[in-house]
């Protein structure tokens, strides 16, 4: 697969040859029962130019039904539907052995957990649980493919990763911290990968409106998160639970948007670390970045949560708002 691509030195920049006539690159991707796993696998599924052979995976098959219908006639043409879990060794392996030659070119960890709510009413299998998928699941596929994309001088990883992983976010410390942890790894092993022709991406979405944060409020809305005192329990409840619901409603991106920015990445020459999907949030994520010290990005936050609430839902509006608007990813 892919065979004639090799490391190319362009403009000063590192690039890989992309040749049209190679045989189509395996993708692989965890987490496609919903979501943007979902949408990803459709669309490289149904490639105007058939470049890829996509190996849709989730860990319960019984939920498969939804990513058939959408696939269509793609569906065992340029689209296999196969088991994963991303926190079992056999199931990785298993997966593995299934495609043809064990050759991944494109792997997409894409599967991942969240965790909301004041820490003091949340236990430590929870947290050790978004650790074991959102990281160590990532880790584990990484570990799995890469001796072959190293055998072959050539693959591609990219991580579902979130603004969470540049920047941490009030009430969701251990999924934010999950994210760092996959930043940092990335980005580290991304330095050496360069020398086998692999590279990583990173891809950052802001709030994406699927199932999963769904879910989540839904849950944490009714939860009662014992041995929480009373102050902590209602800024949750009134202040975060509210703003939360403007963000994704005002800021809000759709799967199919998220899932368009990863395919043009996938299809890249020169595929970048990282990159952002939702320029809507990026006044929120340049606050980090105009400020080393972290005070700006703390402080505003933490006067717009529990000072300024009318003000935060005003600026929300306001990115929101087309005569505001910016270019969102893809272009
Ligand atoms: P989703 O819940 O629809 O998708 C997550 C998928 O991961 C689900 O299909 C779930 O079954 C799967 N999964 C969970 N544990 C697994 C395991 N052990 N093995 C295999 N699959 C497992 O939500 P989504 O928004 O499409 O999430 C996809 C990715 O996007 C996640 O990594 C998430 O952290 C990230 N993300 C989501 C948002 C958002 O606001 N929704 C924002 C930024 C980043």
């Amino acid at each position: 697969t892919g065979g004639g691509s090799q490391l190319l030195a362009s403009g000063g920049h590192l690039s890989r040859e992309i040749n049209m006539a190679d045989a189509p690159r395996t993708v692989l991707i965890s987490g496609c029962s919903s979501g943007i796993g979902l949408e990803l696998a459709v669309q490289l599924a149904h490639d105007p130019r058939q470049r890829y052979q996509v190996v849709a995976t989730m860990r319960d098959l019984g939920k498969k039904g939804t990513l058939e219908a959408a696939a269509g006639e793609a569906l065992g043409q340029t689209l296999t539907v196969a088991q994963l879990d991303v926190c079992s060794d056999e199931s990785v392996a298993q997966c593995l052995s299934c495609i043809q030659g064990g050759e991944v070119d494109v792997l997409v960890n894409n599967a991942g957990v969240g965790l909301v709510g004041p820490l003091e009413g949340l236990s430590l299998a929870a947290m050790q649980n978004v650790f074991d998928t959102n990281f160590f699941g990532a880790v584990r596929l990484v570990k799995a493919v890469l001796p072959g994309m190293k055998r072959r001088r050539q693959g591609h990883i990219v991580v579902v990763s979130s603004v969470m992983g540049l920047q941490g976010v009030v009430f969701n410390e251990v999924y934010a911290a999950s994210k760092f942890a996959v930043e940092g790894f990335f980005e580290s092993l991304a330095v050496q990968l360069l020398q086998f022709n692999i590279f990583i991406s990173l891809v950052e979405p802001g709030p994406v409106v699927t199932e999963f944060e769904g879910k989540l409020l839904e849950q944490v809305s009714t939860a009662e998160f014992p041995g929480t005192d009373p102050d902590t329990l209602s800024y949750f409840r009134d202040l975060y639970l509210p703003a939360s619901r403007e963000l994704f409603h005002n800021v809000g991106q759709s799967p199919q948007d998220v899932a368009k920015v990863i395919v043009k990445i996938i299809s890249s020459a020169r595929p970048p670390l990282r990159r952002q999907t939702n320029t809507r949030y990026t006044p929120l994520t340049a606050l980090k970045a105009m400020d080393p010290s972290g005070s700006l990005y703390v402080r505003t936050s933490h006067r717009l949560l529990f000072r300024w609430p009318r003000l935060l839902n005003l600026g929300l509006r306001c990115l929101a708002c087309s005569c505001f608007r910016t270019p969102v990813w893809p272009r």
